[in-house]
């Protein structure tokens, strides 16, 4: 690794979400210390804006508690430092005995959506050809998966925007649909200014969050379901667009296929009784639609609050269906998006971290794609494994009689961010060998036997791709701790001791020249990317072919199936919610706060950000207390099938009577997702976040 320069400013982005906000990043020395500073730095994204998480990122570096050293478990169940020739040589000696004794898919990988492109590309390589495993899949399962098929399904390609962020400052309606921005992305709400300020901002959420409230004073509307109805009110309002001939017949005609199935799925849908299901008034049910088809500019944009569910896909669908109905995908004025989440969400998911792909956004299963990319990688086809299982199937194989014996974990903390994580816990107990790398002893890593100490942010190079599709550098401001080594050096030396064919590089530029080529001609082309024009400041929206100048916009002309045309899908509900409220039971809703990011692994460390909500809060309307008996600042347990966890009650009416939120950000007894379900999503593997039914009950008064 280089040594970084001092007195100079550097240019990159935030750690943490999908947004990806340029900061600059200047030394500060002292006698005993260099230390970095945060600044916002001006860019098309964020304006120059930074949240109350990116601006405090830097404490991060110097947390006390950074692992600088290998760690092994010992005898008496406790760690003790090792170098890093013994650690790797263990793990290589224990993966090369259960690889011999039990098989290839006998050693998994758990891969993150924030690990830099050049990361989450090798990590998906090392899986396959290191290990030999199709057990490779990632925590973005989570997170995006329901919402990427369902943009697979009926674009043939999932770029979370497919138009530059800015084409929102313009809009007359924005149908922001379980999102909420203001909290988890705040600079993005710039972008929602112009909206406000027509009066066309539309908020789907049944909670009256900070992003809800962005509609009041006559800025728009919100909407307030039941839990988990999200895709009845979809088919309802596309019930309305078809029946009062508010739909774009032209463009259907011209750009999709599927209309009459749609038609026939949503005449079943009439706003009294998509009324009856959601609580949503019939007026607003037709409020809505109209508007949307009034406007001149107008978006529908999903994030996780109908995502999350084990029917993700099918309501993330019928989003993009009302959003073909009135034409507005591929217009230069509108369109359909799905906000990312995780720093690189997108990029995460298109360079071979997922059970089912290979870089470029490839099919596994397809043999040209692995064609070509065994020609990269210098090795024959054959020996890359075909499709794994997804996240919440392979958490479930762990320690599991003739499943998986180990698993190496980069960049995530499933302790935590997994449903139902107790039975994960669990699993990570029964491995015979548990490898985690990260640069905190997270509570994943607590559970390992092996763990090895990895930069942060800022101590690394490398590119990350945001919300937009836009291909970002990060870059090396400060030097790691000593003692620290780079994923790409660990692969790189884990690949040598296991003989894996290919070639493992230790450079970022020269891995990412690597990626560029093996995406070359995929859906996600990245082949006209390098680190000089990422250097050079141009805007790179992929797909980037060699010889392009990129797409900020797609599907202008033509949507990425093999005929041109966009998919209506035929969706229906499965079955109706479980009713909440039965036998004083609530409906609970698994979320952010503005103050943590993901599993909080990092911004508990940050005391501003920390002392904020020191311990998990309920938030609960009063006429819901009242019912069970409980006041604001109670201690209370909730308690589902999974398990029970415990957390203040915080009274607030902002929230239906018969829902309770938990912000999942918190460890042990206050860990949310010891109470979530692990049922998922047939198509993308998406677990159910958002429609758990549990019972509350007081556990000491306050
Ligand atoms: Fe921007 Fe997201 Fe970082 Fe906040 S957390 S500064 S919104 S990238």
């Amino acid at each position: 690794m280089s040594t970084a320069s001092t007195g100079v400013d550097t240019a990159s982005h935030c750690p943490y979400c999908a947004l990806q906000c340029a900061m600059t990043l200047t030394r500060v020395s002292t006698p005993v210390d260099v230390t970095l500073s945060v600044a916002g730095r001006d860019f098309p994204t964020n304006r120059g804006g930074l949240c109350k998480k990116g601006w405090t990122a830097a404490e991060v570096l110097s947390s006390s508690d950074r692992l600088t050293e290998p760690l092994l478990r010992t005898e008496d169940g406790t760690f003790r430092p090792a170098s890093w020739d013994e650690a790797l040589d263990f793990v290589a000696a224990k993966v090369h005995e259960i690889r011999e004794e039990s098989g290839p898919d006998a050693v998994g990988v758990f891969g993150g959506g924030g690990l830099t492109n050049e990361k989450a590309y090798q990590l998906g390589k090392f899986a396959r050809l290191a290990l030999g495993t199709s057990r490779i899949d990632y925590n973005g399962r989570f997170c995006m998966s329901s919402a990427a098929a369902a943009g697979m399904r009926a674009f043939g390609l999932d770029r979370g925007l497919p138009f530059p962020l800015e084409a929102l400052d313009d809009a007359d309606v924005i149908l922001l649909l379980g999102t909420n921005v203001a909290e988890t992305m705040p600079p993005f709400i710039g972008h929602l200014e112009g909206v406000r300020s027509r009066g066309g901002l539309i908020v789907v959420d049944p909670r009256r969050t900070p992003t809800a409230r962005l509609t009041d004073d006559g800025a728009g509307l919100h909407v307030q379901p039941a839990p988990g109805t999200d895709l009845v009110l979809l088919l309802g309002l596309a019930h309305v667009v078809l029946a009062e001939g508010l739909a774009d017949l032209a463009y259907l005609e011209a750009r999709t296929v599927g209309l009459e199935k749609v038609r026939r799925d949503v005449a079943a849908w009439w706003p009294e009784r998509v009324q009856s299901v959601t609580g949503v008034p019939v007026a607003t049910i037709r409020d809505v639609a109209r508007r949307l088809a009034a406007a001149d500019g107008a978006y529908v944009l999903t994030g996780r609050g109908v995502e999350q569910h084990a029917d993700g896909t099918d309501t993330a669908t019928s989003a993009i269906n009302l959003a073909l109905l009135l034409g507005l995908v591929g217009s230069d004025t509108s369109g359909y998006g799905t906000l990312t989440g995780q720093g690189n969400g997108q990029g995460g998911r298109e360079h071979g971290q997922k059970a089912d792909q290979l870089p470029g956004y490839r099919k596994i299963t397809d043999p040209a794609a692995r064609e070509h990319v065994a020609r990269v990688w210098g090795v024959e086809p054959e020996i890359i494994p075909g499709p794994g299982v997804p996240a919440v199937e392979l958490l479930g194989e762990l320690g599991v009689p003739g499943r998986i014996r180990a698993l190496l974990v980069h960049g995530s903390n499933v302790v935590i961010s997994a449903p139902d994580a107790g039975a994960v816990r669990a699993g990570l107990r029964a491995l015979d060998l548990l490898v985690v790398s990260d640069f905190f002893l997270s509570e994943t890593a607590q559970e390992a036997h092996v763990v090895l100490p990895v930069p942060q942010w800022a101590e690394e190079e490398g590119t990350m791709t945001s919300l937009e599709g836009r291909v970002l550098r990060r870059r090396r401001a400060i030097d790691p701790p000593p003692g620290v080594r780079d994923e790409l050096w660990i692969l790189s030396e884990l690949a040598r001791r296991l003989d894996a064919p290919g070639r493992f590089d230790l450079d970022a530029e020269a891995v990412f020249d690597e990626l560029c080529r093996a995406t070359a001609g995929g859906p996600a082309d990245y082949s006209g990317i390098s680190y000089p024009l990422l250097d050079s400041g141009a805007a790179v929206h992929w797909p980037y072919p060699t010889g392009s100048t990129g797409t900020p916009r797609l599907f202008r002309e033509r949507f990425a199936h093999d005929d041109g045309r966009a998919r209506l899908v035929s969706v229906r509900p499965a079955s109706r919610p479980e009713p909440a409220g039965v036998d004083g039971t609530l409906t609970l809703i698994t979320g952010r706060l503005l103050e943590h990011y993901q599993s909080g692994t990092q911004t508990r460390r940050v005391a501003e950000l920390a002392e904020v909500h020191p311990h998990m809060e309920a938030q609960l309307h009063p006429v819901a207390a009242e019912r069970l008996g409980l006041t604001d600042g109670d201690l209370a347990e909730l308690t589902s099938p999974s398990g029970t966890v415990q957390a203040l009650v915080r009274l607030s009416p902002d929230i239906r009577h018969d829902t309770v939120f938990l912000p999942f950000h918190y460890p042990d007894l206050e860990s949310a997702n010891l109470v979530t379900r692990s049922d998922t999503d047939p198509i993308s593997g998406m677990p159910e976040f958002k429609r758990t039914v549990v019972q509350m009950r007081l556990v000491q008064a306050n």
